[in-house]
């Protein structure tokens, strides 16, 4: 079974969607387990009622896309489990270990005034891992440290204590184009980006879609080509009308005479794309009775997937 978490640090976006919703609900909506993880999200400074309204909103964006409820949950619904496991798996995870990690000294740069769940939280990613028991986490390249840390620490409890956790390993998310910033194609579309010109969020109204397009940024060319390295504003429009129609972007570049012309076939592709995840979406944003079942339902279910774990490594422990 595979586990994979979303942070809501922003609106989910466009790439979110084609590069990892839209797959997780095709490929694995009926075996793995997909997470909110708003606990993450603070970490570093954040906005309280902003967290939650954007906890919700992504829980309702993956139902909407068509992941079954069963297989989704927040985190913090698990807080209990979570903040227990994770005092078990510190107690196992020595501080050299944590130190360690490459994205903690990046993000910390050293300073003493970061907050400590920052050094701490790939210890709470290993719990979120091994009380669900995945075996399989598919992560990009800045989170296979974490997912080795998760393994060890399986490894050393079942060693030490005896056999409790799943030992999981990290595989590579399923490939496919990476979405470009339209504003800035030299990055990738984030939904945490500060300056949202260039980045399509899940729930922007058609006519903004349009828009944002529209004010792509190309070159100075004006007939599409595809050539993703040399000019890889027009790629990106390529690569999301292609992934939009499931046709090959290079076979798409000669069927529009104009820049223009492009543009205005990615941007009615991308609404069209779009629209029954928007509306589904926004439906169950206003039906909070529904939206507090589902999330009450996964909750439920992912705090009994765990049960067993946690109170067996407590006890092993030596805890109650
Ligand atoms: P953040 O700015 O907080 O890092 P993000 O938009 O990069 O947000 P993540 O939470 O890092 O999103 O990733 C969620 C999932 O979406 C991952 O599976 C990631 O590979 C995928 N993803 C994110 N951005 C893109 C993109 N531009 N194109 C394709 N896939 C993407
Ligand atoms: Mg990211």
């Amino acid at each position: 079974m595979r586990l994979s978490g979303i942070t809501p640090s922003g609106h989910a976006q466009l790439g979110n969607y084609l590069g990892a919703i839209r797959r997780w609900a095709a490929d694995g909506g009926e075996r793995d387990l997909y997470f909110i993880s708003d606990l993450h999200a603070m970490t570093t400074a954040h906005n309280p009622a902003r967290l939650r309204s954007l906890a919700e909103e992504t829980l309702a964006a993956l139902i909407a896309s068509g992941i079954p409820a069963e297989r989704v949950f927040v985190q913090s619904d698990l807080t209990a489990e979570l903040g227990a496991l994770t005092w078990v798996l510190e107690c196992t995870c020595t501080y050299g270990e944590a130190a360690r990690m490459i994205q903690f000294k990046e993000k910390a740069g050293g300073q003493a005034g970061v907050r400590l769940s920052l050094l701490t939280y790939p210890v709470l990613m290993a719990a979120d891992i091994l009380l669900q028991g995945a075996s399989e986490v598919p992560v990009g390249e800045d989170q296979n440290q974490h997912v080795e840390l998760a393994r060890a620490l399986a490894r050393r409890f079942n060693s030490t204590y005896g056999e409790v956790f799943t030992v999981p390993r990290a595989v590579l998310p399923l490939a496919g184009a990476r979405v470009r910033d339209l504003a800035d194609p030299a990055r990738k579309m984030s939904k945490s980006t500060k300056d949202s010109a260039g980045v399509v969020f899940l729930l922007d109204e058609p006519e903004l879609i349009r828009r944002k397009i529209r004010r792509a940024v190309t070159d100075s060319h004006s007939i599409p080509g595809y050539q993703p390295d040399e000019r890889p504003g027009i790629a990106n429009l390529l690569e999301i009308l292609a992934a939009c129609t499931g046709r090959a972007p290079g076979d798409l570049a000669g069927e529009y005479p104009t820049y223009g012309a492009l543009k205005e076939a990615t941007a009615e592709a991308v609404v069209e794309t779009l629209r029954p995840v928007r509306e589904r979406t926004t439906e169950l944003l206003t039906d909070p009775a529904e939206l507090a079942r589902i999330r009450k339902e996964g909750a439920a279910r992912a705090a009994e997937r765990g049960e067993h774990r946690l109170s067996s490594a407590l006890r092993l422990i030596g805890a109650g």
